[in-house]
């Protein structure tokens, strides 16, 4: 495992660079609404914890958003408890671990969730969209709905992966945290 770190303020700018569609989704609809509800708090919230976001800053983030929307004294009843527990500071103090690519995409988001993975779950329009917003369109877009209309999900995430930083991932995507160190290990060098 890497011990990289990522600060608070860093995290919109990893997200436009370094954050799987998943990922990037959910901070934005987090940004918007100053709300996610259980399962985007989860899928989200483990995942930079495994991106390297310490405790400390992860109380600090979640509660920035979440006081605009519930208040601060809420966030600290009702809120802070699960994101110390998912860090495993409370409860049984299991080290929860992010979930993988499989994990997400089997998930069965309901309204109003923001979690899952988009290449299952956005409709094509909207998949379009967020891609088009990544800058990729053209062929490259093509090949990803191609495999997105067969069923390819990894591939196709994989294929955004490619064109969005322009080499290519022999290993194929197959874990959101992944997706992001080797973004960064391709940004560094
Ligand atoms: Fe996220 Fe994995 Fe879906 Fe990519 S394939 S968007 S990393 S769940």
């Amino acid at each position: 495992k890497d011990a990289v770190e990522i600060s608070l303020k860093d995290i919109d700018q990893l997200a436009r660079t370094s954050f799987p569609l998943c990922m990037h989704h959910m901070l934005e609809k987090l940004r918007e609404n100053h709300h996610l509800k259980h399962g985007g708090r989860m899928q989200f919230g483990l995942f930079l914890k495994g991106a390297g976001l310490k405790l400390e800053d992860a109380l600090a983030f979640w509660r920035a958003e979440f006081s605009q929307k519930v208040g601060s004294e809420r966030f600290d009843k009702e809120y802070a408890y699960s994101i110390r527990h998912n860090y495993g500071k409370e409860g049984k103090r299991t080290d929860y671990t992010p979930y993988s690519c499989q994990k997400i995409i089997s998930a069965t988001p309901g309204v109003g969730d923001h979690h899952g993975c988009p290449y299952r779950h956005f409709g094509e329009e909207n998949l379009r969209a967020a891609l088009n917003k990544m800058g990729i369109s053209g062929h490259p877009l093509e090949e990803i709905m191609d495999k997105v209309k067969n069923r390819h999900y990894q591939l196709a995430c994989t294929l955004t992966f490619e064109a969005a930083h322009g080499v290519s991932c022999d290993t194929g995507i197959n874990h959101p945290n992944q997706y992001f160190s080797e973004s960064q290990k391709v940004l560094k060098v």
